[in-house]
């Protein structure tokens, strides 16, 4: 079983950055308004997110890495939002089959904070010895998950991954595009032992702050927002975001950051149809920049086409993309005349 487990895990979480966004998503659950990260070696020593939302009920720790452990299925209509999110409670007990994995967390009516390690689902006792029951330690509001030796027990896995520091990269991208996305949150990313942070934006920073902190003013100054009316009849209930205009010319193109119902997605048609309409308008080989958060009836969007869930399908995807690439064409337009 315990086998089984930990191939199914590896289907889930395929790379570090996949393990760090789904702890990304659950700090943000948590109304966390920062969120500091810290990598080791690509995330394959140390994958460590520390933020300072409601923390975990000490009674909830023994259950944390249960498979479909959740706290998020409260009413019944969240039921439906499992086609948004694709599985639930599956990221914490995934990672704990695949790596040494451990939580420090404390809620405000906590007086000290909780430390306890995890192994394939369960509680177990520190490498040091003694008792697996969670440890009374000093520790600020908020959670730090501990994720040490990602893939340890799956080599296989391991041959398959790019560089570390191509893994840091990645890391590093997952976390910018839930920083462009999720304002009021503040996001830091650094590599153990060094004090360079690679990514700071303060809770306070405005969305257009976001985007040239983190690609720089030659994009931020290019911004062009897109506003798409709301159509329930096809399932858009809202997309917005923002495209840079013909004036920004870089052939070194910036991967598209597409949220779709607040969780991060690749959607190939819709970038393709938004290069597309740019033809016109760019030198041969240059793309645009492009942030899209568009919110879909839940019950019409299919997260499962993948393990790892990011390529996202939803139904009257035509119609939609076809909206979005028109109010793109007729902002490009406006500003050539
Ligand atoms: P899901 O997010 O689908 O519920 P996860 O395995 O990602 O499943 O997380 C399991 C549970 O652990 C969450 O429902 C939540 O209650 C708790 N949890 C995980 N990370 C945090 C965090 N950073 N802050 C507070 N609670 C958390
Ligand atoms: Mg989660």
């Amino acid at each position: 079983k315990t086998v089984v487990n930990r191939i199914a895990a590896g289907e889930v979480i395929i790379a570090p950055s996949n393990a760090l966004k789904e702890m990304l998503e659950n700090s943000i659950d948590a109304k966390s308004t920062a969120i500091e990260i810290s990598i080791k070696d690509g995330g394959l020593k140390l994958l460590q997110i520390t933020d300072d939302g409601s923390g975990i009920n000490k009674d909830d720790l023994p259950l944390l890495c249960e498979r479909f452990a959740t706290s998020k299925l409260t009413k019944f209509e969240d039921l439906q939002s499992i086609s948004t999110y694709g599985f639930r409670g599956e990221a914490l007990a995934s990672i704990s089959h695949i790596s040494h994995l451990s939580v420090v967390t404390k809620t405000s009516s906590d007086e000290c904070a909780w430390k306890c390690y995890y192994l394939d689902g369960k509680l177990v006792p520190p490498p040091t010895g003694g008792s697996s029951e969670p440890r009374a330690v000093a520790g600020r509001d908020g959670t730090s998950i501990i994720v040490e030796d990602l893939f340890y027990n799956v080599p296989s896995r391991l041959r398959t991954l790019r560089s570390q520091s191509e893994e840091y990269a990645r890391i590093v991208d997952v976390t910018s595009s839930y920083a462009i996305h999720t304002l009021n949150v503040g996001f830091s990313c650094k590599k153990q032992g060094t004090n360079k942070m690679d990514l700071v934006i303060r809770s306070g920073m405005s969305q257009k702050d976001r985007i040239r902190s983190i690609y720089g003013s030659g994009v931020a100054n290019e911004l062009m927002l897109v506003d798409v009316n709301t159509d329930l009849d096809i399932g858009l209930n809202k997309c917005h975001g923002y495209v840079t205009s013909c004036n920004y010319t870089n052939k070194k193109s910036i991967k598209p950051v597409f949220f779709i119902n607040n969780r991060l997605v690749v959607c190939e048609p819709l970038k393709r149809a938004i290069n597309q309409v740019y033809v016109t308008y760019l030198p041969k080989g240059h793309k645009p920049f492009m942030y899209l958060s568009l919110e879909i009836d839940p019950k019409n969007v299919d997260v499962n086409v993948h393990p790892t869930k990011r390529e996202v399908r939803f139904l009257n995807e035509e119609e939609i993309i076809g909206r979005i690439t028109s109010a793109i064409e007729e902002k490009l337009s406006s500003l050539d005349t």
